[in-house]
């Protein structure tokens, strides 16, 4: 979901005791909170772009039956159509989670310098779990990225996810 045009930066204040990174953080874990309100895993992304937010999408795989329908990879397309260029050089991409192989490489193919991720994901981390692609050198192009920003908020969403689906017996869910 696209916030409304008159988002500003002051809709997003930069409270005491806050660090810069968390506004945004804070606005992609909205988007994991609404993937868990439609039974997603819980993973939200915000683009931001001359101090605004240009996309925010979460992950919306089951709902769209598409297995590239990651939070990022909607973000991304939001913001290319936003700026009316797939070249996204201005923007920095806020996840919750670390970005998986596909979605790293998107954001390389995207041209995005900077990445601000919350939780890593040992299982599909490409940024620093598994791979480390933003820093490969033999890519043409280098992301800057810090990782761990709120991580304690943006992994607790996904094991409580986790949790409450085991709750559900198995014979219920089909997996
Ligand atoms: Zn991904």
């Amino acid at each position: 979901m696209l916030p409304a045009d008159d988002d500003t930066p002051e809709d997003f204040p930069l409270l005491p005791g806050m660090q810069p990174h968390d506004r945004w953080m804070r606005v992609a874990l909205d988007e994991a909170r609404a993937a868990a309100e439609e039974d997603e895993v819980p993973v939200g992304a915000v683009i931001v772009a001359a101090g605004r937010v240009i996309a925010s999408a979460h992950n919306q795989r089951e709902q769209l039956a598409d297995p590239t329908a990651h939070a990022e990879m909607i973000a991304l397309t939001q913001a290319a159509a936003a700026l009316g260029s797939w070249r996204l050089e201005q923007c920095t991409l806020y996840v919750t989670l670390e970005p998986c192989p596909m979605c790293a490489g998107a954001i390389l193919q995207a041209r995005v310098p900077v990445v601000i991720w919350g939780a890593a994901d040992p299982k599909a981390g490409a940024v620093e779990s598994l791979y480390r692609l933003f820093e490969d050198q033999r890519l043409n192009h280098r992301v800057q990225h810090t990782g761990h920003v709120m991580a304690e908020e943006c992994g607790r969403i996904l094991s409580d996810f986790f949790r409450q689906k085991r709750k559900i017996p198995r014979a219920d869910t089909g997996f």
